[in-house]
């Protein structure tokens, strides 16, 4: 047994005609401190995966074992609590709140249980160090450019010390040397934390960058 498996992953959605089968017998497994690139054009799935994986998404059927829970099991205040401590997103928007600095978007994650703890914050700072941004940590989104606001969500996804890590696109909205720079920070941070990266993503040169890559075809993951 992996720290991650998937196993015969089924995704339909319903459609006024036949339903839509969007995975079928999607299949994989992952261990502490393995990365993966998923590639696949736009509209094979790539985004459905990365929400049943993330717990975000039911599947059809099919079994998803993080640590050898299915999130799937849990009723919805253990499921938030369960996606929120073991798993890290990363979307190619960074989903910045606005009104607020480096520092407290990267500790949004941990004031769930109300204020943040001085132990969130050494982290924060020590993960906004890690991005390189230590010398942005109270800008605005509005006051950095697009690679830097995809740091701050690196830095973000990150403040648990997820299991998971699950990026969408995450260069999607970058030039060439961001995007190298964020793929190559977050294959850094993956492996200083040992935790599981899977990137889905159109990109050759970002899938090119990990250890291992499979495709979505059709469905299934080739
Ligand atoms: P990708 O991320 O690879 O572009 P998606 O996972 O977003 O692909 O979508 C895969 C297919 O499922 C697309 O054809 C899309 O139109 C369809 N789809 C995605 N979300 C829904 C939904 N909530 N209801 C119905 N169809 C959907
Ligand atoms: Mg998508």
């Amino acid at each position: 047994m992996s720290d991650l498996d998937v196993v015969s992953l089924r995704k339909e959605y319903p459609t006024r005609g036949e339903p839509l089968v969007v995975l079928q017998q999607a299949d994989l497994a992952l261990n502490a401190g393995e990365n993966l690139a998923i590639i696949g054009p736009s509209g094979s799935g790539k985004s459905t995966l990365l929400y049943c994986l993330g717990a975000l998404e039911s599947p059809t059927s099919g079994g998803v074992a993080l640590d050898g829970q299915n999130p799937f099991e849990l009723a919805e205040p253990q499921l938030a609590d369960f996606r929120n401590r073991k798993i890290g997103f990363i979307f190619q928007d960074h989903h910045l709140l606005p009104q607020l600095s480096v520092l407290e978007n990267v500790l949004v994650p941990t004031l769930a249980g109300g204020a943040a703890s001085n132990e969130a914050v050494e982290r924060a700072k020590y993960l906004i160090d890690g991005v390189g941004l230590t010398s942005r940590i109270s800008h605005r989104p509005a006051e950095l450019s697009g690679g830097e606001r995809q740091r701050v969500a690196v830095a973000r996804s990150l403040i648990h010390q997820p299991r998971l890590l699950l990026a969408d696109e995450p260069t999607g909205n970058l030039d060439r040397t961001n995007a190298e720079t964020i793929g190559r920070l977050l294959l850094d941070l993956q492996s200083q934390e040992n935790a599981m990266l899977i990137a889905v993503t159109h990109s050759m040169e970002l899938a090119e960058m990990f250890a291992a890559r499979r495709s979505l075809d059709d469905g299934r993951l080739t």
